[in-house]
């Protein structure tokens, strides 16, 4: 049996003249003038190729080749959009409405109907969609509706996109990044609550999961179950603050993770390398995977994420030390210059202190230069886990480091200090076989007013890691004995 081909051209003389030439070669040809008839006797017609035209009046070519694509039965039928046109932005009109092949209108008959012969080769249409075409009654009311229906659903999608586009300020605190990212997710999925977590190249970094309790509240035993059960790993009641955004009006409270029928758990990576999660919750049973844009947002928060964790691990390599991975000095200045302002506009309080490795040329004479990078590399890692994640620790010199403790009087900053030295002088360090043994003197001061700037913090902190250094080393002083 002849093949068919579908014509669809609003120029009469351009529909005659392809009729006439794919007739010779013995095809049945049928012939629509514009788009919404073309469609109709896709039905009618059930035909083995379509062939159409791109501007017509009605429905055009990109519009009924997208609308075709999207159904079921027809999607299979191949396609070929004939323009007049060749640029560069018609062809990717015409690819991205699904047409399978793109021509141009005044090529060669010959090359026309030869791609089409492939083409119907390659993608044959089966009696079974051609008998399935037959059964369906089309009203030309419904293909307009249908068009308007897929260009809303493309419109919604390109909102969502330019939503997620606009997040670019990756600068902006993590919490209020979350919040702009909830924004654009309520708006367009239905989750009880929610959860998201933004991964950190800095290793030490506390780990932040940012909730969004939109129709329920969250109980703080239920969060921290959360957190273990996303992070696979168990947490400190002590150590965990929850962090969430919650709707206003009534929320019902939740004290179980039964409670919640389905969820959805969306881990993103960036080559190997986990860039963050997104966990929705829903006391119904939900179908995540077939909700409408869930793969527009999971594809744009994919992206999302990916470009901040690399603007974070650039930003991050700038401002760390290689040896020792503490902040750099220069960064210190900038983070100093703004707490003193803070603090002194604020009227909070800073202390600073200066820490020092006790007769650290000794180490590099006896024991090598490698054995003394060591020693600062280990060194540097007690300070991560002695202190508060809250306490910044910069490498000031070659074995000086410098701590910076905001909202932290002299007082309260002493414990954690002596504890540090005390950790230091306790460990056992082991180079090559062997022992090493470390002692630090640290030297601290607390903002005051009569301070102008945070270098002079830097200096009074100083002076009092030199009257460690002269009474005797492995202490700390907080007060000048003057
Ligand atoms: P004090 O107890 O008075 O602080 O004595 P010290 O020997 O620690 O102090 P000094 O300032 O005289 O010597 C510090 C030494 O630290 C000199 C320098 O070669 C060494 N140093 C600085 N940076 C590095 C580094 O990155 N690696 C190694 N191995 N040594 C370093
Ligand atoms: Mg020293
Ligand atoms: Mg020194």
């Amino acid at each position: 049996m002849a093949k068919k081909v579908l014509i669809i051209d609003d120029s009469a003389t351009q529909l005659s003249s392809l009729k006439i030439f794919f007739k010779r070669e013995g095809f049945d040809v049928a012939t629509a003038h514009n788009g919404v008839e073309g469609y109709i006797k896709v039905y009618k017609e059930t035909p083995d190729l379509i062939l159409s035209d791109v501007l017509m009046p009605h429905l055009g070519g990109y519009q009924l080749c997208r609308l075709l694509k999207s159904n079921k039965e027809t999607k299979d039928i191949p396609f070929i959009m004939l323009t007049v046109l060749d640029k560069n932005l018609d062809k990717f009109w015409g690819t991205q409405s699904g047409a399978d092949v793109f021509l141009r209108k005044d090529f060669d008959m010959k090359l026309i109907v030869n791609t089409s012969k492939e083409i119907m080769e390659k993608m044959p249409v089966s009696d079974i969609i051609k008998q399935e075409l037959l059964s369906y009654e089309i009203d030309e009311n419904d293909i307009m509706s249908e068009v308007n229906k897929i260009l809303d659903e493309e419109l919604m999608k390109t909102t969502i996109t330019n939503k997620f586009r606009e997040l670019t300020d990756y600068t902006k605190d993590d919490y209020a990044l979350a919040k702009d990212i909830y924004d654009i997710l309520s708006a367009i999925s239905d989750y009880d609550a929610a959860c998201i977590y933004f991964n950190s190249p800095d290793s030490t970094a506390k780990k932040r999961l940012i909730l969004h309790e939109q129709n329920v509240s969250l109980s703080d035993d239920l969060i921290l179950k959360l957190w273990q059960k996303i992070f696979h790993a168990s947490v400190n009641k002590n150590d965990f603050t929850p962090e969430k955004i919650t709707n206003e009006g009534d929320l019902a409270p939740l004290n179980s993770l039964d409670d919640f029928e389905s969820y959805k758990e969306i881990d993103f990576y960036y080559n190997d390398i986990l860039t963050g999660k997104l966990c929705l919750y829903s006391r119904e049973n939900l179908k995540w995977n077939k909700m409408k844009f869930i793969h527009t947002i999971q594809s744009e928060l994919d992206l999302f994420l990916k470009v901040k964790y690399l603007y974070t691990k650039t930003r991050y390599l700038s401002i760390t030390d290689e040896l020792t991975s503490l902040y750099t000095r220069r960064h210190l200045k900038s983070v100093l210059s703004q707490e003193f302002a803070r603090a002194k506009r604020y009227r909070t309080t800073i202390t600073v202190a200066m820490v020092d490795i006790d007769d650290f040329k000794k180490i590099n004479d006896v024991y090598g230069h490698l054995a003394g990078d060591y020693i600062l590399k280990e060194v540097s890692k007690a300070f991560i886990t002695t202190l508060r994640k809250t306490d910044f620790v910069y490498r000031y010199g070659g074995e000086e480091i410098c701590i910076l403790m905001p909202e932290t009087t002299l007082e309260k900053a002493f414990i954690p200090l002596e504890r540090l030295r005390a950790a230091i002088d306790g460990a056992h360090y082991i180079f090559e076989g062997k022992k090493i043994h470390v002692t630090v003197s640290i030297g601290a001061a607390m903002f005051n007013q009569d301070l102008n700037s945070g270098e002079e913090l830097i200096e009074r902190a100083d002076s009092r890691l030199y009257e460690a250094k002269k009474t005797g080393k492995n202490k700390v002083v907080i007060k000048n004995n003057e």
